[in-house]
């Protein structure tokens, strides 16, 4: 029987950055992943400066880059403007082959596709019906993780997202586009791409559910011409339920571990972040994370800024209409800058 000192199930940005954290040591890795290549995935693709700094992007990797936003609140616009580059998109195939060429360089990491784990025992998974024992396991498996449900943790807070992947180069703007009435505490958005452009939307179910969702957008889409004929619809849901991150030797990081923001939807920083950090506490079991509890403070706060405006949803198009007029000041700009990306 087959058998590794760290099995990884999911090849996502979590799971590949954690692998390449234990890249220098002696252990022995496998990183499974159920797709057939590394890197697809449903998601917009933007970024924000700090995951630019964070993982020394290569230039050509970024399709596009802005200084400036448009934050649109119902029918009023404003621009948002930056003295630097503070928001980017990329497409994750690209994301994902490039982290997964990093890897090639560790010669006892192994990645394996098509490989879905389909059970989870203790000392054991099941791949393709067979046993692969582990010392200890990574769940990087993504908001639909078969680790968590392992553990017995039932996510509660679940967003969804939906998107059309569009086939045009006609969206020059990063867009994002707040309406109340049609998207509650969430928004809609326009990440263009150099093919293509993500057009997308989402919610906590428990507040708008996924069909009023599905409506809204579509009225949403219609109100703004915006034409969908030849474009993909995709949807999945971001599991922004932190219930720890360190079970023994299971360990959660991204999607599995909650880790993505469930006011914003970011989850690629998060994912690169906690797949390092656990990388680093498997290395040395007496490592303490100061970027893990980071991330719980801004998701704390992230979260506090959610529940106000689920509660004050009569006065919640004001409360985004004064958000927009604080944006125009330098000071508040710079500090939403770097509360949000
Ligand atoms: C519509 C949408 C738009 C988004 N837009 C953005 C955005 O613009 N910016 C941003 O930062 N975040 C965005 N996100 C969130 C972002 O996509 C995720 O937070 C991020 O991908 C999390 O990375 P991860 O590595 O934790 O999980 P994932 O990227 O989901 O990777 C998990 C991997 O595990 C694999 N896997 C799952 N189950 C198994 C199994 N049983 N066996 C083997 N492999 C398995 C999956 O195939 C996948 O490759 C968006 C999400 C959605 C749904």
């Amino acid at each position: 029987m087959e058998s590794f000192d760290v099995v990884i199930i999911g090849a996502g940005p979590a799971g590949l950055r954690c692998a390449e954290t234990l890249g220098n040591s002696r252990l022995k890795v496998l990183v499974l992943e159920k797709n057939k290549e590394v890197g697809p995935k449903v998601c917009a693709g933007g970024l924000t400066g700090k995951d630019i700094e964070y993982l020394n992007l290569p230039q050509d990797l970024i399709d596009f880059q802005y200084d400036e936003i448009k934050l649109h609140v119902k029918n009023s616009c404003s621009t948002i403007k930056h003295s630097n580059n503070f928001a980017y998109t990329i497409d994750r195939k690209n994301l994902g082959q490039w982290q997964l060429k990093k890897l090639g360089q560790y010669k006892q990491i192994e990645v394996r596709t098509n490989s879905k784990v389909s059970k989870i025992e203790k000392k054991y998974i099941i791949v393709n019906n067979k046993k692969i024992l582990y010392k200890s396991l990574v769940g990087a498996d993504g908001s639909t993780s078969i680790v968590k449900r392992y553990l017995g943790i039932k996510p509660k807070d679940v967003n969804i997202a939906i998107q059309y992947i569009i086939p045009t180069n006609k969206y020059k703007e990063f867009e994002v586009f707040s309406d109340p009435e049609l998207f509650a505490a969430w928004y809609a958005w326009i990440f263009p791409h150099k093919d293509y452009v993500s057009i997308g939307c989402g919610c906590n179910p428990e507040i708008l559910s996924s069909k009023e969702l599905v409506t809204n957008f579509k009225d949403w889409l219609g109100k703004n011409k915006i034409d969908i004929s030849k474009g993909r619809y995709e949807a999945f849901v971001l599991d922004y339920d932190y219930q720890g991150h360190q079970f023994e030797n299971i360990y959660l990081i991204g999607d599995a571990g909650g880790f993505v923001s469930g006011l914003t939807g970011e989850g690629i920083y998060p994912a690169l972040v906690s797949g390092e950090e656990i990388g680093k506490i498997i290395l040395d079991p007496g490592y303490k994370s100061k970027k893990i509890e980071d991330l719980l403070k801004v998701r704390g706060k992230h979260n506090q800024l959610m529940g106000l405006l689920i509660k004050y949803g009569k006065f919640r198009a004001t409360i985004f209409y004064i958000g927009m007029l604080l944006l125009k000041i330098p000071y508040f700009r710079k500090k939403a800058i770097r509360f949000l990306a």
